[in-house]
């Protein structure tokens, strides 16, 4: 069952019809915060028709014939499978120059098509570059309002928004949109079969002012902006009208400015109803406090994830994560202390230059926190380094599959001998992702090859057979002064500015 937070038009009079479609089943659909803000914006519209379609859609109110235009959420690298799938269970080309007049143009929007659309160019007939609110919905009146005209014309209408890339237009550069954050973004509608199952999830923050080497939550959501407290405390009234599970979501959400106030708000509010439950899905080393986790527990969270990246301080600054072995046991005992059951510490191989030294200085770590914290259910998660676009070690390949599995194997077992639970990502499934990130225009066929194979691990390796070299994206080192096939989306701060940072991470060393 759902339920809807906001007013619905449902006797809209509209000739203009839309499929909001997710790449992948309805619960993870109706977790996705992003995904149902944008649908939400969608059906405010009183011109436009607008219906959820997912990868496990039966039935549908609209037709395919009756349908203007596809949008699509793409935020993981693999997500392109489930938007083929969508395509193909509708008879839709998946290639743009494959699609005629009849077909809907089908665009996207999200982090992997901001980050580099370039690999899905030939796919979709536009792109949404940065935050998809506002040009979204621009996006969206030009195809109502342009309705029965030759698609090139409405195309290049919608070339003129700032923030929108149309790769049937030319356009010199795109510069990625970014918009201020007046209200706070929530889950607009409820769901019991949601993988979170009728969580109201807030963004309170976009973006992270901390600009880890890597991160491409930072770099792609700068500057960082706040949503006001007073909306905040609105929005947390309006939650619980309809549920008792309250989410906070953001990259720095313990940096908000009164994050302490957002707190103490909620904390008040379980003392009066103490069924109500609260939760943060990670916290900052430097953002943990007594009040943050006092909330936690009284909000029945058990765990919490906290993200060190790197056990040694000299890999740590490599990446500019710069917090202290000190810090780290003071969060873990603050946390400790304050009634949680436990913590999951996130961590990564792989980071460039990172040594044997630098993986037993991890193990050491693990193992010194299990001491200091006897009986707390201690966990490490590792995944492996992913060079992403418009990050300052956009520029460094990851180091070989096989080095990487020999490490992951490395730390299996130290991990197993200390007592101290791990669990790993896959190395092979992390490699294609890295190729993904760091594709470029010849992706196409590539990509159509892989989903057409099933799209498991042999798959990737196949479709490339005869077309490119998988290592030249993932594992290459790229030259400074090479044209990377995303430089043309503007982003700040800017190509030089990473350059410089990355230029100072080796210096370091
Ligand atoms: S602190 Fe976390 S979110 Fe912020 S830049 Fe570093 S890794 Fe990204």
């Amino acid at each position: 069952m759902e339920k809807i937070l906001y007013k619905q038009n449902l006797n809209k009079n509209a000739k203009c019809n839309i499929w909001c479609a997710y790449p992948a089943c309805y619960s993870f659909a109706m977790s996705s915060l992003g995904y149902l803000w944008i649908f939400k914006s969608i059906d405010e519209n009183e011109n436009v028709n607008v219906e959820r379609i997912y990868t496990d859609s039966k039935l549908t109110k609209l037709q395919i014939n009756e349908i203007d235009a596809i949008c699509f959420s793409f935020s993981f690298d693999m997500d392109f499978v489930g938007i083929f799938q969508i395509l193909e269970k509708y008879n839709i080309p998946l290639k743009s120059s494959e699609r005629n007049e009849n077909h809907p143009l089908i665009f996207g929007g999200g982090p992997v098509l901001t980050a580099n659309p370039v690999p899905y160019k030939e796919i979709f007939d536009f792109m949404v570059i940065g935050d998809g609110e506002v040009i979204n919905s621009k996006a969206i009146e030009i195809i109502s309002s342009m309705k029965g005209l030759k698609k090139t014309e409405i195309l290049a209408k919608i070339a003129e928004i700032e923030g929108i890339y149309v790769p049937a237009v030319y356009q010199e550069k795109i510069i990625k949109h970014c918009v201020k954050i007046e209200e706070c973004v929530y889950t607009p509608i409820l769901s019991d079969e949601a993988f979170f199952r009728n969580m109201f999830i807030m963004e309170l923050s976009r973006g992270c002012a901390n600009c880890c080497s890597f991160c491409m939550a930072s770099y792609m959501n700068l500057p960082v902006r706040f949503a006001p407290l007073e909306n905040i405390i609105e929005t947390i009234d309006l939650g619980l009208k309809y549920t008792n599970k309250i989410a906070l979501l953001g990259a720095q959400v313990t940096a908000h400015p009164k994050f302490k106030q957002i707190c103490e708000y909620i904390y008040s509010k379980i003392q009066s109803c103490p069924e109500i439950e609260m939760s943060i899905s990670s916290l900052r080393v430097d953002g943990v406090d007594d009040c943050i986790v006092k909330t936690l527990a009284a909000g029945h969270q058990k765990h919490v994830t906290i993200a060190i990246e790197a056990g040694s301080e000299r890999l740590r600054k490599v990446i500019n994560k710069n917090v202290s072995e000190e810090q780290i046991f003071k969060t873990v005992e603050t946390i400790r202390k304050n009634g949680l059951k436990g913590v999951k510490i996130y961590a990564m191989i792989g980071i460039p230059t990172e040594n044997k030294a630098d993986l037993d200085e991890i193990i050491s770590l693990a193992k010194r926190i299990k001491q200091a914290n006897k009986g707390f259910d201690i966990s490490f998660a590792f995944s492996s380094f992913i060079p992403k676009p418009n990050t300052p070690l956009q520029w460094h390949g990851r180091f070989e599959t096989a080095e990487l599995e020999n490490r992951q194997q490395y730390l299996k077992k130290e991990f197993h001998k200390i007592g101290v639970k791990a669990s790993f990502s896959s190395i092979k499934w992390d490699y294609w992702q890295a190729v993904l990130s760091r594709g470029d225009g010849n992706f196409t066929d590539f990509l159509i090859d892989v989903y057409k194979s099933g799209a498991k691990l042999g798959a990737y390796k196949k479709a490339c057979k005869n077309r490119f070299n998988p290592d030249d994206y993932a594992i290459r080192n790229y030259n400074l002064s090479e044209k990377l096939p995303w430089d043309f989306i503007e982003v700040h701060p800017g190509k030089e500015v990473l350059a410089d940072r990355y230029k100072k991470i080796f210096d370091l060393i």
